[in-house]
């Protein structure tokens, strides 16, 4: 890992695409900004790290991030505050994560010191992309992909480490209503759940397809050995409210620690709101929501922060939640968002100032 930052070389677009976008109507990840990075591994080594215009690869139809999927990702954001000043939050837990998911997919590290380079230069370059504003940020998506060419099923020894950006508007997912998986499941002990391949994602659009046809939008994960632990939602963490108490299951190897999740807990024990990481049973769920002590289900990640879940599904009988007037998850909801765009006090250190004046 000799590539050193010096090296990042940068090729500007000849006109910037921003007066063409209309920032009042972005669709979540199908506009980005002028730029990407891109590295190379080659010969054991990252090298050729570069911002150019962003465009289409020339890859080889042999690469192997085709046929066998060998690929990671991450989702992180930036956020902009009143005065420009644009911040990410916690751009380290992502990088731990970005590593962390390639060590299981055989894929080697990235070197910190080129990720963070990257994203300043990155940013900078593109930083009148990054909207101010409730519910604007801009969506950042490393990856890294097996581009080795042949179809031999052995790891890559070459690949592609990249970073594009997304300019986008508050998720609004609406109120989200869930099915609670009873056949399929998104990861295995020992699998692949705790890592951010993009193979987790495709497997899940099978099942999700089925829920939307009944007309929920997700799937709420349960173990995959007996079906009877609630793990995630969708590509979210879950969180239930059982009388005032914040529950949510423990990390492994079949479920993702996420940002929003280490920062929900945490706001929570500073909130003084009794929290259990712990699984919880179906079982347990459908007798809360039986005698009303089930308040609140919420999913959080990066892309939407917070989704309130308004209804679930099991073994076909909808369970319908009431808003509470003292909902958790608007309460995190604000409490994040206020620490992101630099509206309160940031006591964590969550903030990463990436544009300064
Ligand atoms: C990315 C992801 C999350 C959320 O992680 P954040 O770091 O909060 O964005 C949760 N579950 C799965 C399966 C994920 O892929």
């Amino acid at each position: 890992m000799n590539t050193s930052i010096e090296h990042i070389s940068i090729e500007k677009v000849q006109q910037s695409r921003l007066s063409e976008v209309d920032f009042d109507n972005l669709t979540f990840g199908n506009t980005f900004t002028d730029h990407m990075f891109v590295c190379d591994y080659k010969d054991g080594v990252w090298q050729d790290a570069k911002i150019v215009p962003y465009g289409p690869l020339t890859i080889s139809p042999a690469a192997k991030v085709f046929h066998y999927g060998q690929a990671v990702f991450e989702g992180m954001k930036a956020y902009k505050d009143d005065a420009g000043d644009v911040f990410l939050f916690r751009p380290e837990e992502n990088f731990e994560r970005i590593n962390k998911s390639s060590k299981r997919m055989a894929i080697p590290e990235f070197p910190k010191e080129i990720f963070f380079e990257a994203l300043h230069k990155l940013i900078n370059l593109d930083k009148d992309w990054v909207q101010g504003g409730d519910g604007n940020s801009l969506y950042i998506r490393p990856f890294v992909m097996a581009t080795q060419v042949g179809v031999s099923a052995s790891p890559s020894d070459e690949y592609k480490f990249m970073i594009l950006c997304c300019p986008v508007k508050a998720y609004y997912t609406g109120d989200v209503r869930v099915v609670i998986a009873q056949e399929f499941s998104r990861s295995a002990d020992g699998g692949v759940g705790a890592a951010k391949a993009a193979g987790n994602y495709g497997a899940q659009f099978y099942p999700t397809n089925l829920a939307r046809e009944k007309g929920f939008q997700q799937v709420v994960w349960t173990d995959s050995n007996e079906h009877k632990y609630l793990e995630e939602a969708g590509t979210m963490n879950v969180f239930f409210r059982i009388g005032d108490k914040l529950i949510t299951a423990p990390t492994s190897d079949r479920i993702l620690d996420g940002v929003t999740r280490k920062s929900v807990l945490a706001l929570a024990e500073r909130a003084g709101i009794p929290v259990e990481v712990r699984k919880l049973a179906v079982t347990e769920l459908l007798e809360a929501a039986k005698n009303g002590s089930l308040k609140e289900i919420f999913g959080s990640g990066t892309a939407a922060v917070i989704s309130p879940v308004s209804a679930f599904s099991y073994d076909e009988t909808v369970y319908d939640i009431e808003k509470q007037s003292d909902s958790y998850a608007a309460r995190f909801k604000k409490e994040l968002k206020e620490i992101q765009y630099n509206i309160q006090e940031d006591p964590f250190g969550w903030r990463y100032p990436v544009v300064t004046h």
